[in-house]
């Protein structure tokens, strides 16, 4: 089967955030249809929607797999789960989330699976680490870059640099 091309998105603001990020990344790498190609640096967000509580750490992640979405959907989902998420209110706190933001040109409209992700164009805290590492993919449904919609993206929100990619990937290890 061949391999495709995808890009995560994950956040974490509650408890020690940066390990919530570093062992979901460290268990995605572990799983044996999924390899990891690269990931942004860590940024410190601001949270949208309900603002009154922590600010995030995000991450945007490139990964080759052998894996339809579907199974990577339970893949990631397993992960969420294995790192103790837990719902508490839409827009809420959590320890980690993983959203599918691209599965390469494939385009998923499910009650429980959107792909691309509905959202990414809308926020800065995807956009920007985004636009990192992959400023030159043009989404599906899409004809402008990454560069592009990062740059177009009306989203004000604080986006901080926290720790950089290679020090992340130090951590992962
Ligand atoms: P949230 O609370 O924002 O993390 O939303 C989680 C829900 O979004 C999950 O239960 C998924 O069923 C749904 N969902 C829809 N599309 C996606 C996607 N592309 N990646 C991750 N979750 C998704």
């Amino acid at each position: 089967m061949n391999k495709v091309r995808v890009f995560l998105s994950l956040g974490s603001n509650l408890g020690e955030r940066i390990d919530y990020l570093t062992q979901a990344v460290f268990k995605l790498k572990r799983v044996e249809n999924i390899q990891l190609v690269q990931t942004s640096a860590v940024y410190e967000t601001e949270p949208v929607g309900y603002k009154a509580q922590n600010h995030f750490l995000n991450i945007v992640v490139e990964l080759n797999t052998t894996f339809t979405v579907r199974q990577l959907f339970r893949a990631t989902q397993n992960i969420e789960n294995s790192l103790g998420r837990q719902r508490f209110e839409k827009w809420g706190p959590r320890t980690i989330d993983i959203d599918i933001l691209f599965y390469n040109a494939q385009v998923i409209s499910s009650t429980d699976l959107t792909v691309p992700h509905p959202e990414f164009k809308n926020r800065m805290f995807v956009l920007k680490p985004l636009s990192e590492i992959a400023a030159e993919y043009v989404p599906p449904l899409h004809s402008d870059t990454i560069y592009v919609l990062y740059k177009k993206c009306n989203d004000k929100s604080a986006v901080n640099p926290f720790m950089n990619s290679k020090t992340f990937l130090q951590l992962v290890k």
